[in-house]
Order: structure tokens, then sequence, then C-alpha cells
């Protein structure tokens, strides 16, 4: 029996070792090549074992390997600062970085929060947030009560905050009304999101947060053009913060570094984590804009907040050396162009599969969302696990491959659905291989299942 405690899978099962990792490859204790088509959950962005990060985090270590943020910055931490505040064209005025997504997000929230209590006309009945029934934001109790993950949500209901509500997602495939132009969809959701200002009290709303392609609840969702705008026209109508949780889209991941980008919106904060640092080391960010800054700048002057291993310096040298890379190799580039062929493929093997109901994606981010029945969208009975038996089959010896599966998991809209994240410097023929041994592995998974 295994002493280490990995608690969401089985505490009775034998974890399986890696041993190592290269490129876009896993190695395991059995001497196994995974092709790592996830990244993990889009992190690996650089693939494994980047010789420039670890050769940054190794120089970092001799140097200083840790201090107190509360009394000294660092070099790491302030060439990161500048590189991602660059990348945002000054958009973004202040970096903050924390060790994980979810702490990323409960700062976003404490940090909303203060803000409306420090202006210079203070709004302290400010204390509510919206954020949509089809999102992950992350695990802890804040961060979790933003998301609408039903199954990770369901056995803590009770003790999570009361003051978060969801409206709907903009999920095309599934809440768009048939025969409704992008217009009219994007003013319905519009009307929603109006309408739960208005019963909250508009005036009594900190903020209103969403991911721009949502990733872990419903595998690669993106919205159609013009959403993020007209979302964002409601926030400003009421005088609440729009914060995008870019943890899993950010970075890259949709072919520009900052998914906002191709939104035509700025936020007021913005959450950053997984190809932040590549998972070289734990690292994730919050990047908040002018307004906010300055207004606590007027005010205290610091934010009431902190964690003893905020702005790490070996995670920030490993950070920038990723970032460093990515630059160089022009790597945004390349997950634009390997994702064009990504889209190509999946849809040129798999459309035609009677049960891959919905292609979707952006850049190298796709998802994909598994149908009982094509026409009429119906899921599989979760029961039946079927992601989950995608996953493993994906890992047997015959295909070698680690896939993100999951089900469907906000109110009213289940399914199963795999997600697909490469590395940014992944190859044409990766790309061809991914889909090639995914569509192996659906024919084997339905075959057994006699569906
Ligand atoms: N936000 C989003 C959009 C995420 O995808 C995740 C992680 N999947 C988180 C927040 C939480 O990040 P972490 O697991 O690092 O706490």
């Amino acid at each position: 029996m295994s002493p280490s405690a990995v608690l969401h899978r089985q505490l009775h099962q034998a974890p399986t070792l890696a041993l190592s990792g290269e490129g876009s490859y896993i190695t395991l204790e059995d001497g196994r090549r995974i092709l790592d088509a996830t990244g993990g959950a889009a992190v690996s962005c650089l693939g494994h074992s980047n010789a420039e990060v670890r050769q940054a985090m190794i120089d970092q270590i001799n140097q200083l390997s840790y201090c107190h943020t509360a009394y000294f910055s660092t070099k790491p931490f302030e060439e990161l600062a500048s590189l991602l505040i660059e990348s945002t064209g000054e958009k973004m005025s202040k970096v903050y970085i924390v060790s994980s997504g979810s702490e990323a997000m409960e700062a976003a929230m404490k940090l909303s929060r203060q803000f409306y209590l420090e202006k210079a006309n203070p709004e302290p009945q400010r204390t509510k947030f919206i954020a949509r029934k089809q999102s992950y934001h992350g695990i802890t109790i804040g961060s979790l009560s933003m998301g609408g993950h039903k199954f990770r949500r369901e056995l803590f209901e009770p003790i999570l905050l009361p003051n978060v509500s969801h409206v709907s997602p903009c999920n095309p495939y599934r809440n768009r009304k048939d025969g409704e132009s992008n217009e009219e969809y994007i003013a319905r959701l519009a009307d929603e999101l109006d309408a739960e200002f208005q019963r909250l009290g508009p005036e009594t709303v900190c903020a209103f947060v969403a991911e721009p392609v949502v990733g872990a609840a419903m595998g690669c969702v993106p919205s159609v053009p013009g959403y993020f705008k007209a979302m964002k026209a409601i926030c400003e109508k009421y005088g609440a913060l729009f914060i995008l949780d870019e943890v899993m889209s950010g970075m890259g991941r949709c072919g520009t570094l900052h998914a906002w980008e191709q939104e035509d919106v700025v936020p007021d904060m913005q959450t950053i984590g997984k190809g932040l640092g590549g998972g070289y080391a734990p690292i994730a960010g919050l990047l908040i804009g002018d307004k906010v800054i300055k207004t606590l700048e007027e005010s205290t002057g610091s934010f009431r907040h902190g964690h003893t291993y905020q702005g790490h310096p070996v995670s920030c040298a490993a950070a920038l050396a990723v970032q460093r890379v990515i630059q160089e190799e022009n790597l945004v580039e390349n997950v634009r162009a390997m994702g064009v062929l990504f889209e190509e493929e999946l849809r040129k093997r798999l459309s035609d599969h009677p049960h891959v109901g919905d292609i979707r994606g952006k850049g190298l981010f796709w998802g994909i969302e598994l149908v009982r029945d094509k026409t009429t969208k119906e899921p599989f009975d979760p029961n039946l696990q079927l992601a989950f038996k995608i996953q493993d089959k994906g890992l047997e010896a015959k295909y070698s491959i680690s896939l993100y599966c999951g089900q469907g998991t906000a109110d009213g809209i289940a399914g199963d659905h795999i997600l697909l994240a490469p590395p940014y410097n992944t190859t044409r023929e990766e790309i061809v291989r991914i889909v090639e041994v995914l569509q192996a592995v659906l024919e084997d998974v339905f075959g057994e299942l006699k569906v």
C-alpha cells in the first residue's frame, strides 16, 4: 500500500510512477513512453525537461532559494512582473504571484472587495459575485464557490459562500436556440446577466467572473465573438469589476498570449496560471489593472492579504525562463499554426463519428463533447463513466496516450468530454499522431460498450 495520498484517486489503487519526461513524452516505471496530449491539465506548454528552464531554476536555487516578499523582492519576481505587464501592452499595471490558480482566484475576490472599501466614495455594500454555471475557478472554498462544477461542489454546498450566484454560460452547442443569430444569442445572455444584477441589487455586486474559454468544467468552450464585450458593458453599467480567469486558457494556449486579446475587451483583473510556469514550478498570478491599483495607492497602499510562498524566487525564475523561451522561439505563432492543423485533423477524423457531438476550441486548446444521440444531443448516462473509460483506455500499453477527460458538470448541461492541450512547441507529426490514436481509442471504447 502506498503512503502517498492523491485523494481524488481510489485510495486503495497503487499509483503509476512516472519517472522522467522529455518533450511531449512521459516515461513510466515500466519503460512505457506516454504521449502527453494534455500537458497534465493544459499545463506543460514547453513539454517536459526544457534545458533552459532547468538551468534557470538551478541558478536561482544556487543564488537565493527563498525569501519572504514581506521584506524583499527578488530579481526574477521583478523581471517576470515587467515581462507580464509589457505583454499586456501596459493595460495591466501590477502583478501578484502565488502558487496556484485557486489562490489567484481567492486574491481576485478579496482584492475586489478591498477595492470597493477603499474607493474615495466607499461602497461597503458590495459583497456579491456573479459567475457562470459552466465554469471551474479552483478548489478552495472561495474559488470553488465561484465555479459551477457540480460534482466538485456538491458535498461542500453547505459550506460554500452564499454570496455567489451563477448565470448561463455562452455555449452555442448547448444553449443557443435554433435559428438564433450571434447577436440575438448575445443579447439574450446579456439580458440574463442584467436581470441577475437587478435581482441582487446592482449596487451590491463586486464583480462578474468568467473563463474566456471554459476549460475543466466542459472541455474547451469558446464564446461567440462579441459575447465578452457585451458582458463587460453590463459590468460597467453597474460599476462592477469585470474579471477574467485565464488560468487555463491564457498565456498563449489559445493562440494569443492573453485570451482577452481575441475578445476586444480588457479585464479589470485577470488570473493566469498553467502556461505561466509550464509545470516547472507551482506558480500562478493575478494581473491587476490601473483602476484597482490607483484606488489602493490613493488609500491604504497595500493589499490586506499574503501567502508565505507568494512571489517565490525559484517559481518566478522558472516562469521567467518559460516565458523567454516562448518569446525567443515564437511559440505563440506555432500554437496558431499547429492549432489550424489540429482542428483540421480532428474534424477530418472525428466529425462523422456517431457519438462526437461537438468539436470546439482555439489555438492548442481543443475539446470534444460526446453524446449518445447526435440529433437530440442527449448525453450518455453519467453512471457509464464514459469519459473515464476513455482516459483509462488511452493509458493502456497499445495506445499510451494521456487524455484529459471529464463529465459535464453544469446545471442542465451534461456531457462527457475530452480536452486536448499539447505543448506549444509540438510538431505536425505529434498532432497527427494524437488524433490518430484518439480515434483508435474511441473505436475501442465504443466497441466494448456496444452502443
Ligand atoms: N481557474 C481555472 C480556469 C482552472 O482551469 C483551474 C485549474 N484547472 C483553476 C482556476 C485552479 O487552479 P489550481 O488547480 O492551480 O488551483
